[in-house]
């Protein structure tokens, strides 16, 4: 019998026999090997475990006429045309909640790194120069700065509680203004939530809508003693001018996690000192990284079953 359920993407040995044990399940690691599928086993697959962030869009639906569900491992599913899968009546899933806390403690420490400038502290000791006597030069205080969060959604309102104890002004900007704890000042746009902030940290979804978001001007606003930190997605910063900004100090640094094209990561990232990169690990350990898997393989279950989806976006 062929396999209901069609896995794209990298799984790890974990995942590979948790889905092999719920599920008759086949792997695939990319569209282009699922063209060479044989007809009738596509024809057989009513769900996609999708991981990754290559386009899946209506071509990529076409090759699975019987697809029903397309369970995204993350919460971040702009790599899915959610119109042309509305248009084929297949319902996306993605995994919420699971991963807010991993991701808030990135950008919390990477605004840290970057404050207080610890991989040159790490470079001073490793490369021996604070046992030849040298001090590492003074950085910069950052509990009871003022932080700005760009989109305050689950993950932005992890991140703002999380620095609310650090003792810093919370200021928000979201398509409106929301409920939120004392003290905590909404700004009606991006630029003046930058200007009115020592450190902006992006927490918006990715897509069209968020495109460049992070522009020029907000970033002008932000300023040169600004640290820009971004764990959304690559494409809501106009990045050309983060480089631009951050090469002629009009940006004191950034905290990156995500990039245009990568992992390709531009390689002017890679001379400067005023920045800290990660590769996409905002969700990364492995009790996070479990949850989502769990998740999306719920999901799954509920839709073989008949059942209502979990978390359908
Ligand atoms: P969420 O709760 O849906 O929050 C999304 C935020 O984006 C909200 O503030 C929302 O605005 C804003 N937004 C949505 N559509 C918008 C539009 N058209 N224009 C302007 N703002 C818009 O999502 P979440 O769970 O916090 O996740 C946020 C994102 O984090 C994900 O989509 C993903 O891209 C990213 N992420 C990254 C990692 C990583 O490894 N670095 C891991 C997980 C997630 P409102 O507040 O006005 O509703």
């Amino acid at each position: 019998m062929h396999a209901a359920v069609l896995a794209i993407g990298g799984y790890d040995d974990a995942d590979v026999r948790d889905l092999e044990a719920g599920f008759n399940v086949i792997f695939r690691s990319s569209f282009d090997d699922i063209q060479n599928m044989a007809i009738d086993a596509r024809h057989a697959v009513r769900a996609v475990a999708f991981k990754g962030h290559t386009p899946f869009g209506h071509q990529e639906m076409a090759l699975l006429p019987s697809l029903g569900v397309i369970a995204n491992y993350g919460v971040g599913y702009d790599a899915i045309d959610t119109v042309a899968a509305k248009a084929r009546g297949i319902a996306v899933t993605n995994t919420p909640d699971v991963l807010n806390d991993d991701v808030a403690d990135l950008a919390v420490a990477m605004m840290l790194m970057q404050g207080r400038d610890m991989r040159r502290g790490d470079a001073w000791v490793r490369d021996g120069i604070w046992a030849g006597g040298g001090d590492l030069p003074l950085n910069r205080k950052i509990s009871g700065g003022r932080v700005g969060i760009l989109g305050l959604g689950r993950i932005g309102r992890e991140i703002a509680a999380r620095l609310a104890a650090f003792k810093m002004d919370i200021h928000y900007w979201s398509r409106g203004p929301k409920k939120t704890p004392d003290g905590w000042q909404y700004h009606n746009s991006p630029d003046a939530l930058a200007a009115a902030v020592d450190y902006l940290i992006v927490a918006l979804v990715g897509g069209t809508q968020t495109c460049g978001i992070v522009s020029a001007s907000v970033i002008k606003a932000l300023g040169p003693k600004g640290v820009l930190i971004n764990i959304s997605r690559g494409s809501t910063v106009d990045e050309a001018a983060l480089l631009e900004a951050l090469e002629k100090g009009h940006l004191a640094g950034a905290g990156l996690d995500v990039f245009l094209n990568e992992p390709a990561v531009d390689p002017r990232f890679l001379s400067l000192d005023n920045v800290v990169l990660q590769p996409h690990q905002g969700s990364g350990t492995i009790e996070t990284r479990a949850a989502m898997a769990k998740l999306q393989r719920d999901n799954i279950a509920a839709f073989l079953d008949g059942q209502p989806l979990l978390t359908e976006v």
